[in-house]
């Protein structure tokens, strides 16, 4: 059990159902594993996955602490709808002031050399970083 201290935003990559991308993950991993911390669908419905204080499987070499969050869609080319990022910025707001968390970032922010991904696309990133990117609280 550790508490978190940072986030990162993902989109799933393609358009697909709730019901689709979970039974994706079952069948890669034959269990009910989850690897984020909570999917958002194009409704803004939330799906709560890994528990807040367990580590999920989301950014490589980067889960302990780290809460995934993950849109439903492709946002390398279109905005997400009003309604998806509404639940995405009061879900962020909750979890900023439950756990303090000022490192919110997009997943392509954990970008190497060796291992590249344009998730969570580029409208996406660029509204994190505006949003959250110098967050301080302090
Ligand atoms: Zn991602």
């Amino acid at each position: 059990m550790t508490n978190p201290d940072k986030l990162t935003v993902h989109h799933s990559g393609q358009d697909s159902t709730i019901v689709e991308l979970l039974s994706f993950f079952k069948t890669k991993d034959t269990s009910d594993f989850i690897p984020y911390h909570a999917i958002i669908d194009k409704e803004g419905n939330i799906y709560w996955g890994v528990n807040f204080h367990e580590a999920g499987e989301h950014v490589r070499d980067n889960n302990t602490g780290n809460i995934g969050i993950c849109l439903l869609g492709d946002y390398s080319k279109k905005r997400p709808p009003i309604g998806q990022v509404s639940t995405l910025y009061d879900l962020l707001e909750f979890i900023i002031l439950r756990y303090g968390i000022t490192n919110i970032k997009p997943h392509n922010a954990y970008n190497t050399p060796e291992h590249k991904t344009i998730c969570p696309g580029k409208w996406l990133s660029d509204y994190i970083e505006s949003m959250w990117g110098e967050v301080n609280y302090g």
